[in-house]
């Protein structure tokens, strides 16, 4: 089950209220973090999150207000001692922009640091979880993830006594070894479908969104206008609130949350109103709004 942290939900230039893109998904007490636009380290530092339990990073795609926050944060990490190795993924030319970066500024890492291109079609394991890549259209070389919780495993304990499995048998199997003839598979539950969450980036409404996040609890998509400025949206390829409701309406997603607001919106509760009429199951959140998985959808804690 995941938490979610809304560290930045602004778009473009960062304003007073809310900061750059930048959303934290935690399982237990790993995390992943969703694009990192600049000040994101700052405003992890003053959340409930620490950064050092960061476990991989997902960029959408390399317009700064989604990266320039990554090379500082990634510094940071490394002045304060980490040793974890971290993963960080993003579109093609992620790597080589990411790593002349570093170079450039000398940036001391001194843990391991995997720098990775994906692109779409691909499928990613990051501390027991699945990230899949999907494609958007945003002008530029962009594309989304889906994050997918493991699925959850339970062991049919009558079935594994009449096996005669017991005590340390359990942890051998876990490891995977074999104990007389039985394996793990065996003696589990069928598995319960577990989490999932998909976070779009910058992109207009499109069938690859659509495809790609069909089903997820939870549907993080961009919300840069309302319809009244869909010319704009259109011209600068992105989505309005009501073409975002439309993606989780068609994609039959569990909650949709609209973030990369433009700054001209001062007030959310048009954006919650123009997405709400065609899909209720909307939230808008503010920076470091918090919400945890409850029965049937998320809720603000
Ligand atoms: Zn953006
Ligand atoms: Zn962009």
């Amino acid at each position: 089950m995941f938490d979610y942290l809304f560290l930045g939900t602004g778009a473009s230039v960062p304003s007073r209220d809310r900061a750059l893109p930048c959303v934290a998904v935690r399982r237990g007490a790993d995390i992943i973090l969703f694009d990192c636009g600049e000040g994101s380290q700052r405003q992890l530092m003053v959340s409930r999150f620490s950064f050092m339990k960061i476990r991989g990073i997902f960029v959408t795609h390399l317009h700064g207000d989604h990266f320039y926050g990554l090379p500082g944060l990634l510094q940071t990490m490394g002045m304060s001692g980490r040793t974890d190795p971290l993963l960080v993924c993003g579109p093609e030319g992620f790597s080589e922009a990411l790593r002349s970066c570093l170079e450039v500024c000398e940036g001391e890492i001194g843990y391991p640091l995997e720098m990775r291109d994906v692109g779409p079609g691909d499928r990613v394991g990051v501390a027991g979880m699945t990230v899949e890549v999907f494609a958007t259209e945003h002008g530029i070389a962009s594309q989304g993830y889906v994050l997918r919780d493991g699925p959850a495993r339970k062991i049919d304990t009558a079935k594994a006594e009449s096996l005669g499995i017991k005590g340390d048998d359990f942890r051998r199997l876990e490891n995977g070894e074999e104990v007389n003839g039985v394996r793990m598979e065996d003696i589990c539950l069928p598995p319960v479908p577990g989490s999932s969450v998909a976070y779009t980036g910058d992109t207009k409404k499109c069938q690859s969104v659509i495809d790609a996040v069909r089903g997820v609890d939870v549907l993080i998509h961009e919300s840069t206008y309302l319809t009244s400025e869909e010319s704009n949206a259109e011209a600068h390829n992105h989505s309005t609130a009501k073409q975002a409701a439309e993606v989780a309406d068609e994609a039959g997603v569990g909650t949709l949350v609209l973030i990369h607001v433009s700054n001209r919106y001062k007030d959310l509760k048009p954006v919650l109103e123009e997405a709400s009429a065609v899909f209720p199951n909307t939230v808008v959140p503010r920076d470091f709004e918090f919400y945890v998985t409850v029965k049937g959808g998320i809720r603000s804690a």
